[in-house]
Protein backbone atom coordinates (compact mmCIF):
# COMPACT_ATOMS: atom_id res chain seq x y z
CA UNK A 1 0.00 0.00 0.00
CA UNK A 2 1.35 3.45 -0.77
CA UNK A 3 1.91 5.73 2.11
CA UNK A 4 0.68 9.54 1.76
CA UNK A 5 2.72 12.30 2.55
CA UNK A 6 0.76 12.30 5.80
CA UNK A 7 1.33 9.11 6.77
CA UNK A 8 5.36 9.44 6.11
CA UNK A 9 5.44 12.72 8.09
CA UNK A 10 3.72 11.18 10.87
CA UNK A 11 6.14 8.21 10.95
CA UNK A 12 8.90 9.95 10.88
CA UNK A 13 7.55 12.23 13.82
CA UNK A 14 6.64 9.43 15.93
CA UNK A 15 10.58 7.58 15.09
CA UNK A 16 12.18 11.36 16.14
CA UNK A 17 10.21 11.15 19.46
CA UNK A 18 10.90 7.36 20.01
CA UNK A 19 14.43 8.30 19.27
CA UNK A 20 14.81 11.34 21.77
CA UNK A 21 12.90 8.64 24.58
CA UNK A 22 15.37 6.10 24.13
CA UNK A 23 18.22 8.11 23.93
CA UNK A 24 17.58 10.54 27.09
CA UNK A 25 16.52 7.50 29.09
CA UNK A 26 19.55 6.00 28.47
CA UNK A 27 21.54 9.62 29.43
CA UNK A 28 19.52 9.81 32.47
CA UNK A 29 20.92 6.06 33.50
CA UNK A 30 24.04 5.37 31.82
CA UNK A 31 25.81 8.70 31.65
CA UNK A 32 29.07 9.08 33.04
CA UNK A 33 29.52 10.95 36.59
CA UNK A 34 31.19 14.51 35.23
CA UNK A 35 32.15 17.59 37.11
CA UNK A 36 30.14 19.78 34.77
CA UNK A 37 27.19 17.59 34.46
CA UNK A 38 26.42 18.38 38.11
CA UNK A 39 25.90 22.39 36.86
CA UNK A 40 23.66 24.36 34.72
CA UNK A 41 25.94 27.47 35.43
CA UNK A 42 26.24 28.49 31.68
CA UNK A 43 30.19 29.87 32.90
CA UNK A 44 30.89 26.33 33.84
CA UNK A 45 29.41 24.74 30.67
CA UNK A 46 31.15 27.16 28.62
CA UNK A 47 34.58 26.43 30.35
CA UNK A 48 34.39 22.44 30.33
CA UNK A 49 33.02 22.82 26.16
CA UNK A 50 36.05 24.83 25.49
CA UNK A 51 38.32 22.66 27.08
CA UNK A 52 36.62 19.71 25.64
CA UNK A 53 37.38 20.25 22.35
CA UNK A 54 40.38 18.14 21.13
CA UNK A 55 41.16 16.88 24.73
CA UNK A 56 40.18 13.88 26.27
CA UNK A 57 37.65 14.01 29.42
CA UNK A 58 40.44 12.58 31.79
CA UNK A 59 42.59 15.24 30.90
CA UNK A 60 40.53 18.00 31.21
CA UNK A 61 38.59 16.98 34.62
CA UNK A 62 41.67 18.94 36.82
CA UNK A 63 42.08 21.73 34.52
CA UNK A 64 38.28 22.63 35.01
CA UNK A 65 38.37 22.05 38.82
CA UNK A 66 41.50 24.13 39.20
CA UNK A 67 40.12 27.18 36.70
CA UNK A 68 36.98 27.42 38.77
CA UNK A 69 38.74 27.49 42.10
CA UNK A 70 40.71 30.39 40.63
CA UNK A 71 38.15 31.86 38.74
CA UNK A 72 34.66 31.34 40.00
CA UNK A 73 32.75 33.20 37.79
CA UNK A 74 33.13 34.84 34.35
CA UNK A 75 34.24 38.03 36.37
CA UNK A 76 36.82 36.76 37.99
CA UNK A 77 38.40 34.92 34.81
CA UNK A 78 37.92 38.59 32.81
CA UNK A 79 39.84 40.70 35.05
CA UNK A 80 42.69 38.15 35.48
CA UNK A 81 46.12 38.58 33.59
CA UNK A 82 46.43 36.76 30.38
CA UNK A 83 49.71 35.36 32.15
CA UNK A 84 47.68 33.62 34.50
CA UNK A 85 44.78 32.30 32.46
CA UNK A 86 47.94 31.05 29.65
CA UNK A 87 49.90 29.52 32.96
CA UNK A 88 46.69 27.59 34.45
CA UNK A 89 46.01 26.08 30.58
CA UNK A 90 49.34 25.21 30.15
CA UNK A 91 49.88 21.42 29.45
CA UNK A 92 46.31 21.47 27.85
CA UNK A 93 47.16 22.30 24.80
CA UNK A 94 45.87 24.66 21.87
CA UNK A 95 46.04 27.23 23.16
CA UNK A 96 44.48 30.21 21.24
CA UNK A 97 41.28 28.58 22.75
CA UNK A 98 42.83 29.60 26.39
CA UNK A 99 43.33 33.74 24.55
CA UNK A 100 39.62 33.67 23.25
CA UNK A 101 38.72 32.37 26.26
CA UNK A 102 40.08 34.78 28.26
CA UNK A 103 38.89 37.87 25.65
CA UNK A 104 34.96 36.08 25.37
CA UNK A 105 34.97 36.50 29.53
CA UNK A 106 35.88 40.41 29.02
CA UNK A 107 32.87 40.28 26.26
CA UNK A 108 30.67 38.78 28.72
CA UNK A 109 31.41 41.22 31.12
CA UNK A 110 31.59 44.04 29.36
CA UNK A 111 28.62 43.54 27.04
CA UNK A 112 26.42 41.63 28.71
CA UNK A 113 27.01 42.87 32.43
CA UNK A 114 28.59 39.40 33.43
CA UNK A 115 25.73 37.14 32.14
CA UNK A 116 25.67 34.23 29.15
CA UNK A 117 23.10 35.05 26.35
CA UNK A 118 20.58 32.07 26.43
CA UNK A 119 20.21 31.99 22.64
CA UNK A 120 22.05 30.31 20.53
CA UNK A 121 22.48 33.53 17.89
CA UNK A 122 23.56 35.83 20.22
CA UNK A 123 26.19 33.41 21.88
CA UNK A 124 27.66 33.08 18.71
CA UNK A 125 28.18 36.86 18.11
CA UNK A 126 31.20 36.35 21.31
CA UNK A 127 34.77 35.76 20.88
CA UNK A 128 35.47 31.99 20.11
CA UNK A 129 32.31 30.49 20.13
CA UNK A 130 31.45 28.37 17.38
CA UNK A 131 28.16 27.04 16.43
CA UNK A 132 28.95 24.14 18.83
CA UNK A 133 30.02 25.85 22.09
CA UNK A 134 26.72 28.02 21.20
CA UNK A 135 24.47 25.52 20.72
CA UNK A 136 25.80 22.91 23.67
CA UNK A 137 25.66 26.27 26.46
CA UNK A 138 22.19 27.61 24.80
CA UNK A 139 21.00 23.81 25.37
CA UNK A 140 22.50 22.56 28.57
CA UNK A 141 22.62 25.62 30.52
CA UNK A 142 18.79 27.18 29.27
CA UNK A 143 16.81 24.12 27.56
CA UNK A 144 17.30 26.21 24.33
CA UNK A 145 16.68 23.53 21.46
CA UNK A 146 19.64 24.41 20.23
CA UNK A 147 21.71 21.46 17.84
CA UNK A 148 25.28 21.06 17.54
CA UNK A 149 27.53 18.87 16.00
CA UNK A 150 31.18 17.75 17.24
CA UNK A 151 32.96 14.57 16.23
CA UNK A 152 30.84 12.48 18.01
CA UNK A 153 27.60 13.58 16.93
CA UNK A 154 28.49 13.42 13.76
CA UNK A 155 29.65 10.03 13.69
CA UNK A 156 26.48 9.09 15.33
CA UNK A 157 24.01 10.85 13.04
CA UNK A 158 25.91 9.81 9.72
CA UNK A 159 25.06 6.05 10.88
CA UNK A 160 21.78 6.80 12.63
CA UNK A 161 20.44 8.52 9.14
CA UNK A 162 23.04 6.95 6.76
CA UNK A 163 24.60 9.99 5.63
CA UNK A 164 26.69 9.46 2.68
CA UNK A 165 28.39 12.25 2.20
CA UNK A 166 32.13 12.57 3.58
CA UNK A 167 31.52 13.95 7.09
CA UNK A 168 34.55 16.34 7.11
CA UNK A 169 33.53 18.24 3.77
CA UNK A 170 31.18 21.47 3.54
CA UNK A 171 28.85 19.55 2.36
CA UNK A 172 28.73 16.68 4.65
CA UNK A 173 28.67 18.96 7.54
CA UNK A 174 25.85 21.22 6.42
CA UNK A 175 23.61 18.00 6.17
CA UNK A 176 24.95 16.50 9.51
CA UNK A 177 23.72 19.47 11.14
CA UNK A 178 20.17 20.00 9.30
CA UNK A 179 19.45 16.53 10.97
CA UNK A 180 20.73 17.78 13.86
CA UNK A 181 18.46 20.56 13.85
CA UNK A 182 15.83 18.06 13.00
CA UNK A 183 16.36 16.20 15.61
CA UNK A 184 16.85 18.23 18.53
CA UNK A 185 13.92 18.18 20.84
CA UNK A 186 12.22 20.84 21.85
CA UNK A 187 11.71 19.30 26.02
CA UNK A 188 15.41 18.69 27.76
CA UNK A 189 17.61 19.38 24.41
CA UNK A 190 20.72 19.70 26.72
CA UNK A 191 19.82 15.71 27.56
CA UNK A 192 19.33 14.75 23.98
CA UNK A 193 22.73 16.47 23.03
CA UNK A 194 24.85 15.31 25.65
CA UNK A 195 23.64 12.26 25.35
CA UNK A 196 24.33 11.93 21.62
CA UNK A 197 27.69 12.89 22.60
CA UNK A 198 27.96 10.40 25.27
CA UNK A 199 26.67 7.62 22.74
CA UNK A 200 29.64 8.60 20.32
CA UNK A 201 32.46 8.74 23.00
CA UNK A 202 31.22 5.48 25.10
CA UNK A 203 29.14 3.10 22.24
CA UNK A 204 29.00 4.20 18.37
CA UNK A 205 32.85 4.41 18.60
CA UNK A 206 34.75 5.15 15.49
CA UNK A 207 36.41 1.45 14.60
CA UNK A 208 33.81 -1.08 16.79
CA UNK A 209 30.28 -0.26 17.34
CA UNK A 210 29.05 -1.87 20.34
CA UNK A 211 25.59 -1.76 18.85
CA UNK A 212 24.08 -5.18 20.44
CA UNK A 213 24.06 -3.11 23.71
CA UNK A 214 23.18 0.37 22.03
CA UNK A 215 19.69 1.77 23.16
CA UNK A 216 18.75 3.56 19.88
CA UNK A 217 19.75 -0.07 17.67
CA UNK A 218 16.38 -0.46 16.71
CA UNK A 219 16.06 2.90 14.66
CA UNK A 220 19.51 2.89 13.58
CA UNK A 221 19.11 2.73 9.83
CA UNK A 222 23.09 1.73 9.31
CA UNK A 223 22.67 -0.97 11.32
CA UNK A 224 19.19 -2.16 9.76
CA UNK A 225 21.68 -2.21 6.25
CA UNK A 226 24.66 -3.84 8.07
CA UNK A 227 26.60 -0.83 7.07
CA UNK A 228 27.78 0.39 10.95
CA UNK A 229 31.31 0.27 10.44
CA UNK A 230 31.26 1.36 6.89
CA UNK A 231 30.01 4.92 7.69
CA UNK A 232 30.61 7.66 8.87
CA UNK A 233 32.67 8.59 5.61
CA UNK A 234 35.76 10.42 6.43
CA UNK A 235 37.64 11.81 3.37
CA UNK A 236 41.75 11.15 3.57
CA UNK A 237 43.49 13.12 6.03
CA UNK A 238 46.67 15.06 4.19
CA UNK A 239 49.79 14.48 6.20
CA UNK A 240 51.72 16.87 8.52
CA UNK A 241 54.40 18.87 7.13
CA UNK A 242 57.58 18.33 9.20
CA UNK A 243 59.37 21.25 10.27
CA UNK A 244 62.38 21.49 11.62
CA UNK A 245 63.30 23.95 14.11
CA UNK A 246 66.42 24.68 16.85
CA UNK A 247 65.62 26.04 20.42
CA UNK A 248 68.27 27.15 22.70
CA UNK A 249 68.16 26.50 26.50
CA UNK A 250 70.68 29.37 28.19
CA UNK A 251 71.40 29.45 31.86
CA UNK A 252 72.64 31.56 34.21
CA UNK A 253 72.62 30.66 38.22
CA UNK A 254 69.84 28.35 37.80
CA UNK A 255 67.77 31.08 36.11
CA UNK A 256 66.67 30.89 32.45
CA UNK A 257 66.91 32.80 29.06
CA UNK A 258 62.54 32.83 28.14
CA UNK A 259 61.18 34.33 25.07
CA UNK A 260 57.07 35.74 25.16
CA UNK A 261 55.59 34.92 21.76
CA UNK A 262 53.20 37.64 21.04
CA UNK A 263 49.25 37.20 21.50
CA UNK A 264 48.03 35.79 18.54
CA UNK A 265 49.44 32.69 16.30
CA UNK A 266 50.46 29.24 17.38
CA UNK A 267 51.71 29.18 20.90
CA UNK A 268 50.66 32.88 21.27
CA UNK A 269 51.33 34.61 24.67
CA UNK A 270 53.46 31.67 25.76
CA UNK A 271 56.85 31.90 27.39
CA UNK A 272 59.83 29.36 26.01
CA UNK A 273 63.44 28.89 25.32
CA UNK A 274 64.09 30.50 22.34
CA UNK A 275 63.05 28.91 19.25
CA UNK A 276 63.42 29.35 15.19
CA UNK A 277 63.03 27.61 12.45
CA UNK A 278 66.33 26.27 10.89
CA UNK A 279 67.90 22.98 10.17
CA UNK A 280 71.23 23.52 12.00
CA UNK A 281 72.96 25.60 14.50
CA UNK A 282 74.70 27.29 12.17
CA UNK A 283 71.58 28.25 10.36
CA UNK A 284 69.84 29.33 13.63
CA UNK A 285 72.55 31.58 14.62
CA UNK A 286 71.83 35.11 12.98
CA UNK A 287 67.85 34.17 14.48
CA UNK A 288 68.49 33.05 17.71
CA UNK A 289 70.88 36.90 18.03
CA UNK A 290 67.51 38.19 17.73
CA UNK A 291 65.80 36.44 20.19
CA UNK A 292 67.57 37.38 22.76
CA UNK A 293 70.81 34.95 21.96
CA UNK A 294 73.66 36.50 22.79
CA UNK A 295 76.58 36.12 20.13
CA UNK A 296 79.09 35.03 22.89
CA UNK A 297 77.08 31.94 23.49
CA UNK A 298 78.86 28.85 22.95
CA UNK A 299 76.57 26.56 22.25
CA UNK A 300 76.17 22.40 22.46
CA UNK A 301 74.06 20.00 21.10
CA UNK A 302 72.08 17.84 23.65
CA UNK A 303 69.56 15.69 21.89
CA UNK A 304 66.42 16.09 19.64
CA UNK A 305 62.43 16.72 20.53
CA UNK A 306 59.72 15.88 18.06
CA UNK A 307 56.49 17.38 18.98
CA UNK A 308 53.01 16.78 17.14
CA UNK A 309 50.61 19.51 16.49
CA UNK A 310 46.98 19.83 14.72
CA UNK A 311 48.95 20.27 11.36
CA UNK A 312 52.60 20.41 11.47
CA UNK A 313 55.21 18.08 13.01
CA UNK A 314 58.04 19.70 14.97
CA UNK A 315 61.74 18.24 14.75
CA UNK A 316 63.44 20.84 17.53
CA UNK A 317 67.29 20.20 17.63
CA UNK A 318 67.98 21.29 21.31
CA UNK A 319 71.32 23.18 22.35
CA UNK A 320 72.04 24.37 25.55
CA UNK A 321 74.85 27.55 26.34
CA UNK A 322 75.34 28.82 29.72
CA UNK A 323 75.75 32.33 30.27
CA UNK A 324 78.43 33.74 32.62
CA UNK A 325 76.68 36.88 33.25
CA UNK A 326 72.51 37.57 32.98
CA UNK A 327 72.59 39.54 29.66
CA UNK A 328 70.87 42.83 29.28
CA UNK A 329 67.75 41.73 27.71
CA UNK A 330 66.75 43.92 24.16
CA UNK A 331 63.75 43.83 22.91
CA UNK A 332 63.72 40.49 20.14
CA UNK A 333 64.03 41.49 16.41
CA UNK A 334 63.47 37.35 15.53
CA UNK A 335 59.47 37.24 15.07
CA UNK A 336 56.94 36.13 16.52
CA UNK A 337 58.49 37.33 19.81
CA UNK A 338 57.94 40.08 22.29
CA UNK A 339 59.56 39.75 25.43
CA UNK A 340 62.87 37.79 27.10
CA UNK A 341 63.22 37.82 30.71
CA UNK A 342 65.42 35.15 33.11
CA UNK A 343 63.21 33.33 34.64
CA UNK A 344 63.15 29.99 37.02
CA UNK A 345 62.72 26.46 34.97
CA UNK A 346 59.18 26.23 36.63
CA UNK A 347 58.26 29.71 34.48
CA UNK A 348 55.76 30.11 37.63
CA UNK A 349 52.78 32.68 36.77
CA UNK A 350 53.28 32.49 32.96
CA UNK A 351 51.74 30.04 30.53
CA UNK A 352 54.16 27.80 29.53
CA UNK A 353 53.67 25.02 26.45
CA UNK A 354 54.21 21.26 26.84
CA UNK A 355 56.68 21.37 23.69
CA UNK A 356 58.88 24.14 25.93
CA UNK A 357 58.70 21.78 28.69
CA UNK A 358 59.98 18.83 26.48
CA UNK A 359 62.68 21.42 25.32
CA UNK A 360 64.18 22.42 28.73
CA UNK A 361 63.61 18.39 30.42
CA UNK A 362 66.29 17.55 27.20
CA UNK A 363 68.93 20.39 28.16
CA UNK A 364 69.26 19.04 32.00
CA UNK A 365 72.26 18.22 32.37
CA UNK A 366 72.80 14.81 33.45
CA UNK A 367 73.26 13.74 37.27
CA UNK A 368 76.51 12.02 37.62
CA UNK A 369 75.51 9.08 38.81
CA UNK A 370 73.00 8.52 35.69
CA UNK A 371 75.77 9.16 33.16
CA UNK A 372 78.32 6.69 34.92
CA UNK A 373 76.00 3.87 34.88
CA UNK A 374 74.94 4.44 31.30
CA UNK A 375 78.64 4.60 30.44
CA UNK A 376 78.99 0.91 32.59
CA UNK A 377 76.02 -0.08 30.55
CA UNK A 378 77.85 0.74 27.43
S1 LIG B 1 23.14 0.78 16.43
FE1 LIG B 1 25.33 0.78 16.22
S2 LIG B 1 25.79 2.15 14.54
FE2 LIG B 1 23.68 2.54 15.17
S3 LIG B 1 23.85 4.22 16.61
FE3 LIG B 1 23.90 2.35 17.81
S4 LIG B 1 26.10 1.85 18.03
FE4 LIG B 1 25.88 3.37 16.40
Amino acid sequence: MKQTRKGRAAGSASREATLAALLKGWFRKSARDLPWRRTRDPYAIWLSEVMLQQTRVETVIPYYERFLQRFPDVRALASAELDEVLSLWSGLGYYRRARELHRCAQEVASIHGGVFPAEAEELRKLRGIGPYTAGAVSSIAFDRPAALVDGNVARVLARLEVIEDDVKSTAGLKRIWSVAEKLVPQEEPGAWNQALMELGATICTPQNPACLICPVRDACAARAQGRERELPIVGEKKASPRVAMVAVVVEHEGRFLFARRKDGGLFGGLWEPPMVEARSAEDAKSSLRGAGVAAEAKLTEVGRVEHVLTHRELDVLVLRARADRPWPLETPTTAPYERLAWLERSAEGVGVSTLARKILAAAKPEKKGAARKKKARA
